[in-house]
């Protein structure tokens, strides 16, 4: 089978033991050096970078949260002085402030390296042509697959978020081979592709590489039946390297790149270790990037080790089962993952005070869309009705540019949960909500 990197990818258990170990010293050396969060973090629980003998050793590190990195704004994380940074990337944190994720040169050579192991692992090559579609949330995520694909010598129609009508046609007209977005949005095209009466036999679309959010199995196959192709994925985080953490090969196994990160399998409660095999939240810790090192990261995502190793396509590399369900509450809105206490945060600062409101996701014609009906309490009353509605624009222009989302946002005298359910909504409330 085709491999981006054999060498690194076919290495035996002891031989990727080793690799790790060695890489994981140097990221607690450099981590210990240059970061005061980690060095405080070692020093409290009497350890130094020279106690770090074996890859189990990472349990003597404490976790490290999406709230510790929102604390160290905007550059209390990075390992490396700001002139070796190439790129920064922001995404939507959850202390207030957005998380601020530096590369260096090697760090993005790494996450090309990364991205193109997964177009190799899914069969992709140098003849195919590969269409982008991604929301301006995921342009960092975007611009990474890009260029790996590019990497690997594929033709890319570099394409943001068009209207889908748009992109059927330069799908059918440039000969597509293969769909690079998120799982809703392809399962949308299957819709508009029906709509246009387009039979998907006519496409030259071969596969789809769907990432960025979960894919229960289900969704998995209306997209590969409605689209006639195979469908691969890859997870990844947006506080590293995007999609590149695991990838799926033709197999249907997500490898994790373990010459990059080594992945544990955690208890979310407790913070212990799970049996082998069993399911838990995903911590990951990266060996190799320079400019910022993430130390036992709780990803939120719940998965479990794949226990029997030897995958028929030969990579020796773990396999995780895809996450599909989180242990926190965070929720996936056209692949973008958004936290309810941003959405409170927002409000709340439109509106002046906490009022009681809900927050439902749901489908239209296969996309998610953001509902947030906020209940007319009497201290938001205001004799001029332009008030209000300069609050609601507030509420939706802040959504958009602080998290990159559009939400519809209506003013409901008062709304319980039952009113608004449907099958396939997730409905929230805030905390001051009454029933
Ligand atoms: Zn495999």
């Amino acid at each position: 089978m085709r491999m981006y990197n054999r060498r690194y990818e076919k290495l035996v258990r002891e031989e990727i033991e080793q690799v790790q170990l060695e890489r994981l010293q140097s990221t607690v050396q450099r981590a210990f050096k240059n970061i005061p969060f980690y060095q405080n973090e070692l020093k409290t629980r009497n350890v130094t970078p020279s106690d770090i003998t074996a890859v189990s050793d990472i349990a003597k590190f404490g976790f490290t949260t999406r709230d510790d990195l929102g604390y160290n704004y905007p550059y209390g994380l990075f390992a490396v002085p700001l002139r070796d940074i190439v790129r920064i990337n922001s995404t939507s944190g959850i202390a207030g402030k957005p998380t601020v994720v530096g590369y260096t040169k090697n760090d993005l050579g790494v996450w090309v390296e990364l991205l193109s192991r997964l177009y190799f692992a899914s069969g992709i090559t140098a003849d195919d042509i590969l269409q982008f579609s991604f929301v301006f949330g995921l342009a960092n995520w975007g611009r990474g697959m890009a260029a790996a694909a590019e990497n690997i010598e594929a033709s890319v129609i570099p394409m943001n978020f068009l209207n889908p009508e748009k992109e059927i046609m330069i799908m059918t007209d440039y000969k597509t081979t293969c769909l690079v977005s998120t799982p809703s949005h392809a399962l949308h095209l299957v819709g508009v592709l029906d709509e246009l009466g387009v039979e998907p036999g006519k496409l030259s679309l071969k596969r789809a590489i769907l990432v960025s959010e979960p894919m229960p199995a289900g969704m998995r196959s209306r997209i590969e039946e409605g689209l006639g192709i195979h469908v691969s994925s890859g997870y990844g985080i947006p506080e590293a390297m995007g999609p590149g953490i695991a990838y799926e090969c033709l197999e249907g196994r997500l490898h994790i790149a373990e010459d990059h990160f080594i992945a544990e399998v955690v208890d979310p409660q407790t913070g212990q270790s799970v049996e082998e095999g069993q399911a838990g939240e995903l911590v990951v810790t990266t060996i190799t990037t320079k400019a910022y090192p993430l130390i036992r990261f709780k990803t939120g995502d719940i998965t479990r080790f794949i226990l029997d190793d030897a995958c028929p396509c030969g990579r020796t590399l773990r396999a995780i089962e895809p996450p599909t369900v989180r242990s926190d509450n965070a929720l996936s809105i056209r692949g973008v993952k958004i936290y309810p206490s941003q959405i409170e945060r927002i409000v709340g600062a439109a509106l002046g005070e906490i009022v009681p409101y809900v927050i439902i996701v749901h489908k239209v014609r296969e996309l998610d869309e953001l509902d947030i009906l906020v209940e007319e309490v009497e201290s938001l009353f205001s004799d001029e009705i332009k008030v209000l509605e300069r609050m609601i624009a507030k509420i939706k222009d802040d959504l958009w540019e602080i998290l990159g989302i559009r939400a519809n946002v209506k003013l409901v005298e008062h709304v319980t949960m039952e009113e608004v359910r449907t099958e396939d909504s997730v409905i929230m409330r805030n905390h001051t909500m009454k029933e």
